[in-house]
Protein backbone atom coordinates (compact mmCIF):
# COMPACT_ATOMS: atom_id res chain seq x y z
CA UNK A 1 0.00 0.00 0.00
CA UNK A 2 1.74 3.53 -1.19
CA UNK A 3 1.99 5.53 1.58
CA UNK A 4 1.43 9.45 0.73
CA UNK A 5 3.36 12.29 1.35
CA UNK A 6 1.77 14.31 3.89
CA UNK A 7 2.56 17.47 2.42
CA UNK A 8 0.87 16.72 -1.37
CA UNK A 9 -1.90 19.02 -2.29
CA UNK A 10 -5.04 16.96 -3.56
CA UNK A 11 -7.13 19.14 -5.37
CA UNK A 12 -10.76 18.51 -4.01
CA UNK A 13 -11.99 17.78 -0.71
CA UNK A 14 -12.68 14.28 -1.34
CA UNK A 15 -9.42 13.84 -2.61
CA UNK A 16 -8.48 15.06 0.85
CA UNK A 17 -10.40 13.03 3.15
CA UNK A 18 -9.31 10.29 0.99
CA UNK A 19 -5.69 11.15 1.43
CA UNK A 20 -6.02 11.73 5.19
CA UNK A 21 -8.32 8.48 4.81
CA UNK A 22 -5.08 6.95 4.01
CA UNK A 23 -2.41 8.07 6.15
CA UNK A 24 -4.70 6.87 9.15
CA UNK A 25 -5.41 3.04 7.57
CA UNK A 26 -1.79 2.95 7.25
CA UNK A 27 -1.17 4.10 10.69
CA UNK A 28 -2.95 1.04 11.54
CA UNK A 29 -2.07 -1.27 9.23
CA UNK A 30 -4.91 -1.79 7.96
CA UNK A 31 -5.72 -4.98 5.68
CA UNK A 32 -5.91 -3.77 1.84
CA UNK A 33 -8.80 -5.78 1.09
CA UNK A 34 -10.64 -3.80 4.34
CA UNK A 35 -9.29 -0.36 2.94
CA UNK A 36 -10.73 -1.01 -0.17
CA UNK A 37 -14.38 -1.90 1.32
CA UNK A 38 -14.88 1.08 4.02
CA UNK A 39 -12.82 3.92 1.42
CA UNK A 40 -15.68 5.05 -0.73
CA UNK A 41 -18.81 5.70 -0.63
CA UNK A 42 -21.73 2.85 -0.47
CA UNK A 43 -24.15 4.51 -2.84
CA UNK A 44 -25.19 8.03 -4.32
CA UNK A 45 -28.02 9.63 -5.56
CA UNK A 46 -27.80 12.59 -7.96
CA UNK A 47 -31.68 14.36 -8.87
CA UNK A 48 -32.67 16.69 -11.16
CA UNK A 49 -35.15 18.98 -8.88
CA UNK A 50 -37.55 21.11 -11.12
CA UNK A 51 -38.81 24.17 -9.38
CA UNK A 52 -41.31 26.71 -10.17
CA UNK A 53 -39.86 30.24 -9.33
CA UNK A 54 -41.94 32.87 -8.34
CA UNK A 55 -41.64 34.97 -11.53
CA UNK A 56 -43.34 31.52 -12.91
CA UNK A 57 -40.17 30.42 -14.72
CA UNK A 58 -39.13 25.95 -14.22
CA UNK A 59 -35.29 26.22 -12.77
CA UNK A 60 -33.50 22.68 -12.58
CA UNK A 61 -31.65 22.48 -9.99
CA UNK A 62 -28.79 19.89 -9.08
CA UNK A 63 -29.08 17.58 -5.76
CA UNK A 64 -27.36 14.61 -3.92
CA UNK A 65 -27.58 12.08 -0.96
CA UNK A 66 -24.68 10.06 -0.63
CA UNK A 67 -24.38 7.42 1.76
CA UNK A 68 -20.83 6.66 2.55
CA UNK A 69 -21.37 3.77 5.32
CA UNK A 70 -24.09 2.18 6.77
CA UNK A 71 -21.84 -0.48 8.58
CA UNK A 72 -22.36 0.99 11.97
CA UNK A 73 -26.34 1.75 11.64
CA UNK A 74 -28.54 4.32 9.62
CA UNK A 75 -26.65 7.07 7.42
CA UNK A 76 -26.31 9.87 8.74
CA UNK A 77 -25.42 13.70 7.77
CA UNK A 78 -26.53 17.18 6.80
CA UNK A 79 -27.96 18.92 3.92
CA UNK A 80 -26.51 22.11 2.88
CA UNK A 81 -27.64 24.87 0.44
CA UNK A 82 -25.24 26.48 -1.10
CA UNK A 83 -23.86 27.52 -4.88
CA UNK A 84 -20.76 25.72 -4.55
CA UNK A 85 -21.86 22.32 -3.83
CA UNK A 86 -20.70 19.58 -5.69
CA UNK A 87 -21.03 16.08 -5.77
CA UNK A 88 -17.20 15.78 -4.98
CA UNK A 89 -17.94 17.99 -2.08
CA UNK A 90 -20.83 16.09 -0.78
CA UNK A 91 -18.75 12.61 -1.01
CA UNK A 92 -16.00 14.09 1.14
CA UNK A 93 -18.70 15.15 4.15
CA UNK A 94 -20.42 11.57 3.91
CA UNK A 95 -17.34 10.60 4.50
CA UNK A 96 -16.17 12.33 7.47
CA UNK A 97 -19.64 11.84 8.85
CA UNK A 98 -18.84 8.17 9.15
CA UNK A 99 -15.37 8.48 10.48
CA UNK A 100 -17.19 11.41 13.38
CA UNK A 101 -19.94 9.05 14.06
CA UNK A 102 -17.63 6.32 15.16
CA UNK A 103 -15.05 8.77 16.85
CA UNK A 104 -18.13 9.55 19.11
CA UNK A 105 -19.00 5.91 19.38
CA UNK A 106 -22.67 6.61 18.16
CA UNK A 107 -24.61 3.81 16.28
CA UNK A 108 -24.82 5.72 12.71
CA UNK A 109 -22.83 5.45 9.27
CA UNK A 110 -22.44 8.69 7.39
CA UNK A 111 -24.15 10.41 5.00
CA UNK A 112 -24.40 13.72 3.45
CA UNK A 113 -26.83 15.60 1.26
CA UNK A 114 -26.82 18.78 -0.86
CA UNK A 115 -28.15 21.39 -3.41
CA UNK A 116 -26.23 23.15 -5.57
CA UNK A 117 -28.54 26.52 -5.11
CA UNK A 118 -28.27 30.52 -3.63
CA UNK A 119 -30.36 30.06 -0.76
CA UNK A 120 -29.85 33.79 -0.32
CA UNK A 121 -31.34 34.83 -3.88
CA UNK A 122 -34.14 32.76 -3.03
CA UNK A 123 -37.26 33.23 -1.57
CA UNK A 124 -39.31 31.27 1.46
CA UNK A 125 -41.59 29.64 -1.12
CA UNK A 126 -39.04 28.89 -3.32
CA UNK A 127 -37.38 27.13 -0.71
CA UNK A 128 -39.79 25.51 0.39
CA UNK A 129 -40.87 24.46 -3.42
CA UNK A 130 -37.20 23.18 -3.34
CA UNK A 131 -36.79 21.49 -0.20
CA UNK A 132 -39.97 19.37 -1.05
CA UNK A 133 -38.63 18.27 -4.38
CA UNK A 134 -35.43 17.65 -3.01
CA UNK A 135 -37.07 15.14 -0.02
CA UNK A 136 -39.58 13.45 -2.49
CA UNK A 137 -36.49 12.71 -4.69
CA UNK A 138 -33.96 11.56 -1.96
CA UNK A 139 -37.08 9.48 -0.61
CA UNK A 140 -35.67 6.35 -1.08
CA UNK A 141 -32.95 6.39 0.70
CA UNK A 142 -33.92 8.00 3.79
CA UNK A 143 -35.89 7.07 6.77
CA UNK A 144 -35.20 6.68 10.48
CA UNK A 145 -34.22 3.20 10.40
CA UNK A 146 -31.88 4.05 6.50
CA UNK A 147 -30.61 7.63 6.56
CA UNK A 148 -31.82 10.57 8.62
CA UNK A 149 -30.74 13.93 7.57
CA UNK A 150 -30.37 17.32 9.63
CA UNK A 151 -29.42 20.80 8.71
CA UNK A 152 -25.52 21.96 7.58
CA UNK A 153 -24.67 25.42 6.06
CA UNK A 154 -27.83 27.36 4.90
CA UNK A 155 -30.60 24.91 6.15
CA UNK A 156 -32.39 25.15 9.25
CA UNK A 157 -34.83 23.46 11.73
CA UNK A 158 -37.94 24.48 9.13
CA UNK A 159 -36.07 23.18 6.11
CA UNK A 160 -36.12 19.56 8.58
CA UNK A 161 -39.92 20.60 9.27
CA UNK A 162 -40.98 20.21 5.38
CA UNK A 163 -38.69 17.25 5.08
CA UNK A 164 -40.30 15.40 7.77
CA UNK A 165 -43.71 17.00 6.55
CA UNK A 166 -42.81 15.49 2.72
CA UNK A 167 -41.75 12.52 4.03
CA UNK A 168 -44.92 11.66 6.35
CA UNK A 169 -47.14 12.69 3.69
CA UNK A 170 -46.04 9.42 1.80
CA UNK A 171 -46.72 7.14 5.02
CA UNK A 172 -49.52 8.90 5.99
CA UNK A 173 -48.69 9.73 9.64
CA UNK A 174 -46.50 11.88 11.40
CA UNK A 175 -42.55 10.31 11.18
CA UNK A 176 -40.25 12.73 13.60
CA UNK A 177 -37.11 10.55 13.22
CA UNK A 178 -36.72 10.54 9.33
CA UNK A 179 -34.82 13.70 10.43
CA UNK A 180 -32.65 15.29 13.09
CA UNK A 181 -32.91 19.44 13.93
CA UNK A 182 -36.05 19.84 13.53
CA UNK A 183 -38.30 22.26 15.58
CA UNK A 184 -39.16 21.22 19.23
CA UNK A 185 -42.68 21.11 18.64
CA UNK A 186 -42.26 18.47 15.93
CA UNK A 187 -40.03 16.10 18.24
CA UNK A 188 -36.63 18.01 17.71
CA UNK A 189 -34.21 17.95 21.40
CA UNK A 190 -33.30 20.95 23.24
CA UNK A 191 -30.03 21.66 23.27
CA UNK A 192 -29.78 20.33 19.26
CA UNK A 193 -29.61 24.20 17.85
CA UNK A 194 -26.67 24.63 19.87
CA UNK A 195 -24.82 21.23 19.99
CA UNK A 196 -22.18 22.02 17.62
CA UNK A 197 -20.49 25.25 19.19
CA UNK A 198 -21.17 23.31 22.47
CA UNK A 199 -19.47 20.20 21.61
CA UNK A 200 -16.26 22.75 19.77
CA UNK A 201 -16.28 24.61 23.53
CA UNK A 202 -16.23 21.29 25.47
CA UNK A 203 -12.93 19.56 23.21
CA UNK A 204 -11.53 23.51 23.70
CA UNK A 205 -11.76 23.26 27.41
CA UNK A 206 -10.13 19.63 27.40
CA UNK A 207 -7.17 20.67 24.77
CA UNK A 208 -6.54 23.49 27.62
CA UNK A 209 -6.51 21.41 29.96
CA UNK A 210 -4.14 19.21 28.58
CA UNK A 211 -2.21 22.08 27.48
CA UNK A 212 -2.10 23.37 31.01
CA UNK A 213 -3.64 27.15 29.76
CA UNK A 214 -6.55 28.61 32.05
CA UNK A 215 -9.32 29.38 29.58
CA UNK A 216 -10.03 32.81 31.56
CA UNK A 217 -8.18 35.46 28.96
CA UNK A 218 -7.61 33.74 26.46
CA UNK A 219 -7.87 35.46 23.31
CA UNK A 220 -9.95 33.62 20.46
CA UNK A 221 -10.90 34.48 16.43
CA UNK A 222 -13.36 32.95 14.91
CA UNK A 223 -13.34 32.39 11.31
CA UNK A 224 -17.42 32.15 10.45
CA UNK A 225 -19.76 33.72 13.02
CA UNK A 226 -22.67 31.29 12.31
CA UNK A 227 -24.53 28.43 14.21
CA UNK A 228 -21.26 26.69 15.01
CA UNK A 229 -18.48 29.75 15.21
CA UNK A 230 -20.84 32.12 17.31
CA UNK A 231 -22.21 29.45 20.14
CA UNK A 232 -18.70 28.24 20.52
CA UNK A 233 -17.92 31.95 20.62
CA UNK A 234 -20.60 32.72 23.25
CA UNK A 235 -19.43 30.17 25.87
CA UNK A 236 -16.33 30.80 25.36
CA UNK A 237 -16.92 34.45 26.21
CA UNK A 238 -19.02 33.20 29.27
CA UNK A 239 -15.96 31.47 30.69
CA UNK A 240 -13.88 34.83 30.57
CA UNK A 241 -11.91 34.42 27.14
CA UNK A 242 -11.95 37.37 24.62
CA UNK A 243 -12.83 36.76 21.74
CA UNK A 244 -10.81 39.32 19.90
CA UNK A 245 -12.12 38.71 16.15
CA UNK A 246 -14.87 37.53 14.12
CA UNK A 247 -15.81 37.03 10.62
CA UNK A 248 -18.93 36.17 8.25
CA UNK A 249 -18.89 35.81 4.21
CA UNK A 250 -18.78 39.60 3.99
CA UNK A 251 -16.33 41.42 6.68
CA UNK A 252 -13.89 40.32 9.39
CA UNK A 253 -14.24 42.67 12.82
CA UNK A 254 -11.64 43.20 15.45
CA UNK A 255 -11.41 44.69 18.62
CA UNK A 256 -8.06 43.67 20.62
CA UNK A 257 -10.01 44.10 24.00
CA UNK A 258 -12.94 41.62 23.12
CA UNK A 259 -15.52 41.65 21.56
CA UNK A 260 -19.09 41.82 23.38
CA UNK A 261 -20.19 38.37 22.28
CA UNK A 262 -23.64 38.52 23.12
CA UNK A 263 -24.55 41.94 21.43
CA UNK A 264 -22.67 40.48 18.32
CA UNK A 265 -25.07 37.72 17.92
CA UNK A 266 -28.13 40.51 18.66
CA UNK A 267 -26.38 42.58 15.97
CA UNK A 268 -25.90 39.65 13.29
CA UNK A 269 -29.09 38.47 13.55
CA UNK A 270 -31.04 42.29 13.62
CA UNK A 271 -28.66 42.75 10.52
CA UNK A 272 -27.63 39.89 8.52
CA UNK A 273 -23.84 40.83 8.77
CA UNK A 274 -21.11 41.52 11.29
CA UNK A 275 -19.98 44.72 9.23
CA UNK A 276 -20.43 47.91 11.04
CA UNK A 277 -20.62 46.11 14.48
CA UNK A 278 -20.09 49.79 17.01
CA UNK A 279 -16.65 49.34 18.87
CA UNK A 280 -14.80 46.98 16.15
CA UNK A 281 -12.91 47.90 13.29
CA UNK A 282 -12.66 46.07 10.06
CA UNK A 283 -9.58 43.94 9.49
CA UNK A 284 -9.27 41.86 6.00
CA UNK A 285 -9.44 38.38 6.03
CA UNK A 286 -5.36 37.19 5.97
CA UNK A 287 -4.99 39.77 8.91
CA UNK A 288 -7.66 37.76 10.88
CA UNK A 289 -5.92 34.87 10.02
CA UNK A 290 -2.43 35.92 11.49
CA UNK A 291 -3.77 37.60 14.52
CA UNK A 292 -2.15 37.22 17.95
CA UNK A 293 -3.58 34.52 19.68
CA UNK A 294 -4.67 31.49 21.37
CA UNK A 295 -7.13 29.78 19.72
CA UNK A 296 -8.37 29.89 16.23
CA UNK A 297 -11.99 28.48 15.32
CA UNK A 298 -12.19 27.98 11.50
CA UNK A 299 -16.15 27.44 11.29
CA UNK A 300 -16.98 28.66 7.76
CA UNK A 301 -16.23 25.78 5.02
CA UNK A 302 -13.84 23.86 3.37
CA UNK A 303 -9.94 24.47 2.74
CA UNK A 304 -9.88 27.78 3.84
CA UNK A 305 -6.70 27.34 5.84
CA UNK A 306 -3.65 25.65 3.69
CA UNK A 307 0.08 25.85 2.97
CA UNK A 308 -0.32 29.78 1.72
CA UNK A 309 -1.79 31.33 4.42
CA UNK A 310 -1.03 28.55 7.52
CA UNK A 311 2.45 30.07 8.07
CA UNK A 312 0.38 33.21 9.28
CA UNK A 313 -1.07 31.20 12.10
CA UNK A 314 0.13 32.47 15.78
CA UNK A 315 -2.48 29.96 17.71
CA UNK A 316 -1.57 27.33 19.93
CA UNK A 317 -4.52 25.65 19.27
CA UNK A 318 -6.52 25.18 16.21
CA UNK A 319 -10.09 24.04 16.89
CA UNK A 320 -12.22 22.67 13.59
CA UNK A 321 -15.97 23.59 14.04
CA UNK A 322 -16.17 23.35 10.51
CA UNK A 323 -15.59 20.66 8.26
CA UNK A 324 -12.43 20.11 6.66
CA UNK A 325 -11.18 24.18 6.99
CA UNK A 326 -7.28 22.48 7.17
CA UNK A 327 -5.89 21.40 3.82
CA UNK A 328 -3.21 17.88 4.06
CA UNK A 329 -0.41 20.38 2.89
CA UNK A 330 -1.89 23.16 5.37
CA UNK A 331 -1.87 20.46 8.24
CA UNK A 332 1.58 19.65 7.59
CA UNK A 333 2.53 23.63 8.06
CA UNK A 334 0.54 24.15 11.69
CA UNK A 335 1.86 20.52 12.19
CA UNK A 336 5.54 21.89 12.09
CA UNK A 337 5.21 24.46 13.76
CA UNK A 338 3.77 22.88 16.65
CA UNK A 339 -0.03 24.05 16.36
CA UNK A 340 -2.15 21.31 18.51
CA UNK A 341 -5.72 20.50 16.02
CA UNK A 342 -8.45 19.56 17.68
CA UNK A 343 -9.56 17.74 13.76
CA UNK A 344 -13.05 18.16 12.72
CA UNK A 345 -14.27 15.15 13.25
CA UNK A 346 -13.50 15.25 16.80
CA UNK A 347 -14.01 18.91 17.23
CA UNK A 348 -17.72 19.27 15.58
CA UNK A 349 -18.91 15.80 16.38
CA UNK A 350 -21.47 17.57 19.15
CA UNK A 351 -24.13 18.47 16.42
CA UNK A 352 -24.22 14.65 15.24
CA UNK A 353 -24.12 13.77 18.56
CA UNK A 354 -26.79 15.63 20.10
CA UNK A 355 -29.01 14.26 16.56
CA UNK A 356 -28.55 11.08 18.41
CA UNK A 357 -30.36 12.03 21.67
CA UNK A 358 -32.85 13.52 19.12
CA UNK A 359 -33.24 10.25 17.07
CA UNK A 360 -33.21 8.24 20.61
CA UNK A 361 -35.70 10.63 21.60
CA UNK A 362 -38.36 10.45 18.99
CA UNK A 363 -37.94 6.38 19.22
CA UNK A 364 -38.75 6.41 22.41
CA UNK A 365 -41.52 9.42 22.46
CA UNK A 366 -40.04 10.71 25.54
CA UNK A 367 -38.36 13.79 26.08
CA UNK A 368 -35.34 14.83 27.98
CA UNK A 369 -34.48 18.61 29.91
CA UNK A 370 -31.92 20.81 28.66
CA UNK A 371 -29.46 20.02 31.45
CA UNK A 372 -29.43 16.24 30.33
CA UNK A 373 -28.85 16.95 26.66
CA UNK A 374 -25.74 19.12 27.93
CA UNK A 375 -24.29 16.76 30.61
CA UNK A 376 -24.53 13.69 28.16
CA UNK A 377 -22.96 15.78 25.53
CA UNK A 378 -20.53 16.74 28.04
CA UNK A 379 -19.79 13.44 28.88
CA UNK A 380 -19.11 11.81 25.00
CA UNK A 381 -17.56 15.21 23.78
CA UNK A 382 -14.55 14.68 26.81
CA UNK A 383 -14.99 10.88 26.64
CA UNK A 384 -14.17 11.26 22.61
CA UNK A 385 -11.51 14.31 23.16
CA UNK A 386 -9.66 11.63 25.80
CA UNK A 387 -9.60 8.57 23.52
CA UNK A 388 -8.41 10.31 20.43
CA UNK A 389 -5.74 11.95 22.64
CA UNK A 390 -4.78 9.08 23.84
CA UNK A 391 -4.11 7.60 20.26
CA UNK A 392 -2.08 10.82 20.22
CA UNK A 393 0.16 10.72 22.57
CA UNK A 394 0.67 6.62 22.72
CA UNK A 395 1.63 6.32 18.92
CA UNK A 396 3.31 9.48 18.11
CA UNK A 397 0.70 10.55 15.39
CA UNK A 398 -1.02 13.83 14.51
CA UNK A 399 -3.77 14.53 16.05
CA UNK A 400 -6.04 14.43 12.92
CA UNK A 401 -4.38 10.86 12.26
CA UNK A 402 -5.38 9.66 15.49
CA UNK A 403 -8.98 10.91 15.34
CA UNK A 404 -8.86 8.89 11.56
CA UNK A 405 -7.40 6.14 13.66
CA UNK A 406 -9.94 5.57 16.14
CA UNK A 407 -13.14 6.42 13.50
CA UNK A 408 -11.41 3.93 10.69
CA UNK A 409 -10.46 1.19 13.45
CA UNK A 410 -14.17 1.32 14.97
CA UNK A 411 -15.56 0.84 11.30
CA UNK A 412 -13.15 -1.77 10.06
CA UNK A 413 -14.16 -3.49 13.22
CA UNK A 414 -17.93 -3.44 12.48
CA UNK A 415 -17.65 -4.86 9.30
CA UNK A 416 -15.06 -7.41 10.02
CA UNK A 417 -17.40 -8.69 13.07
CA UNK A 418 -20.52 -8.38 10.64
CA UNK A 419 -18.56 -10.55 7.73
CA UNK A 420 -20.02 -7.74 5.62
CA UNK A 421 -18.40 -9.59 2.44
CA UNK A 422 -19.69 -12.56 0.74
P1 LIG B 1 -23.92 28.70 9.19
O1 LIG B 1 -24.51 28.90 7.86
O2 LIG B 1 -24.78 28.92 10.39
O3 LIG B 1 -22.61 29.61 9.37
C1 LIG B 1 -21.59 29.69 8.45
C2 LIG B 1 -20.95 31.06 8.63
O4 LIG B 1 -19.77 31.13 7.86
C3 LIG B 1 -21.85 32.20 8.18
O5 LIG B 1 -21.81 33.24 9.14
C4 LIG B 1 -21.21 32.67 6.88
O6 LIG B 1 -21.41 34.06 6.64
C5 LIG B 1 -19.75 32.37 7.19
N1 LIG B 1 -18.91 32.29 6.01
C6 LIG B 1 -19.18 31.75 4.78
N2 LIG B 1 -18.12 31.92 3.97
C7 LIG B 1 -17.17 32.55 4.70
C8 LIG B 1 -15.86 32.99 4.42
N3 LIG B 1 -15.32 32.80 3.21
N4 LIG B 1 -15.17 33.61 5.41
C9 LIG B 1 -15.70 33.79 6.62
N5 LIG B 1 -16.94 33.39 6.94
C10 LIG B 1 -17.66 32.79 6.00
O7 LIG B 1 -23.32 27.22 9.17
P2 LIG B 1 -22.90 26.30 10.39
O8 LIG B 1 -24.01 25.35 10.61
O9 LIG B 1 -22.38 27.11 11.53
O10 LIG B 1 -21.72 25.48 9.70
C11 LIG B 1 -20.40 25.99 9.62
C12 LIG B 1 -19.44 24.84 9.45
O11 LIG B 1 -19.63 23.95 10.54
C13 LIG B 1 -19.65 24.01 8.17
O12 LIG B 1 -18.41 23.53 7.73
C14 LIG B 1 -20.51 22.87 8.67
O13 LIG B 1 -20.39 21.72 7.84
C15 LIG B 1 -19.88 22.65 10.02
N6 LIG B 1 -20.75 21.91 10.93
C16 LIG B 1 -21.96 22.41 11.33
C17 LIG B 1 -22.75 21.64 12.17
C18 LIG B 1 -24.07 22.15 12.67
O14 LIG B 1 -24.74 21.40 13.40
N7 LIG B 1 -24.47 23.36 12.38
C19 LIG B 1 -22.32 20.40 12.61
C20 LIG B 1 -21.06 19.93 12.22
C21 LIG B 1 -20.28 20.70 11.38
Amino acid sequence: MPVLEATMTPTSAHEAALHNFDLAANALNLEPDVREMIKYPERILEVTLPVRMDDGHIHRFEGYRVQHSTARGPGKGGIRYHPNVTLDEVKALATWMTWKCAVVNIPFGGAKGGITCSPKDMSQIELERLTRRYAASILPLIGPEKDIPAPDVYTNSQTMAWIMDTFSMTKGYPIPGVVTGKPICLGGSLGRNEATGRGVFYTILSALEFLKIPVKGVKVVVQGFGNAGSIAAHLLDSRQAYVISASDSRACIYNSKGLDIPKLMMYKEKTGQLLGFPGAEEIQPAELLGLNCDIMIPAALENSIDATNAPSIRAKIVAEAANGPVTPDGDAVLESKGVFLIPDILCNAGGVTVSYFEWVQDEQHLFWEAQDVYNRLERVMKTSFADVLKIHTDKKVPMRTAANMLGIGRVAEAIKIRGLYP
